[in-house]
């Protein structure tokens, strides 16, 4: 139900997300560090997705802000494009500052018949496996893309990209199948790149 009056011209906000990344100003609005440790996790499916609660720990730092990492999960196709060009996956990590500001690290995910199988994970998820090495990365200010859309989320977008396997794509997609929201109009916000 929601799907069909998302997807139409009536936009919750003005502030929405996904967006294209095509078009970036340069400079960065922020330094981020990604702080990551081996971490528990723990599965469970949750709007159209298999999401990993993190246990806590793992935080990043953007500007002068310490936000903790919640939980992370995949959409594929990926939900931001650039030039109008989707990755097959994109990751999204989801923290939160003490005051409840929402930030989440997105990183796209190309395919790679070389990487890396699936391995047993009772020590704890090394979460540093799911990230590129660069922080260099696109920002905005965005919204939660799926239900209730709200907005206040700061994004950051890694360059860089990591690799999956294809099969494990592929199953992905036969469970829960494409699940990325289209791509928001920019409405006249920028997108910095650094
Ligand atoms: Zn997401």
């Amino acid at each position: 139900m929601w799907r069909g009056s998302v997807r139409g011209s009536s936009a919750p906000g003005t502030s929405q997300s996904p967006v294209d990344l095509g078009s970036p100003v340069a400079g960065t609005e922020g330094e981020l560090v990604i702080n990551y440790r081996t971490s528990l996790v723990f599965a469970r499916e949750a709007d159209s997705t298999l999401e990993f609660k993190v246990a806590s720990g793992s935080a990043i730092a953007y500007g002068r802000r310490r936000y903790g990492l919640n939980q992370f999960h995949f959409h594929t196709p990926s939900e931001h494009a650039i030039g109008g060009e989707l990755a097959v996956a994109e990751i999204h990590f989801v923290h939160m500052d003490r005051d409840g500001n929402p930030a989440v690290v997105a990183v796209f995910v190309d395919e790679n018949g070389e990487s890396k199988g699936p391995r047993r994970l009772e020590q704890g998820m090394p979460m540093g496996l799911l990230l590129p090495e660069s922080t260099t990365h696109y920002a905005y200010d965005g919204s939660l893309t799926t239900q209730p859309f709200s907005e206040g989320v700061k994004w950051m977008i890694l360059t860089e990209r990591v690799t999956m396997h294809p099969s494990w794509i592929e199953a992905f997609c036969e469970r829960y199948g494409p699940n990325n929201r289209p791509v928001q109009p920019l409405n006249g916000r920028t997108i910095t790149l650094g």
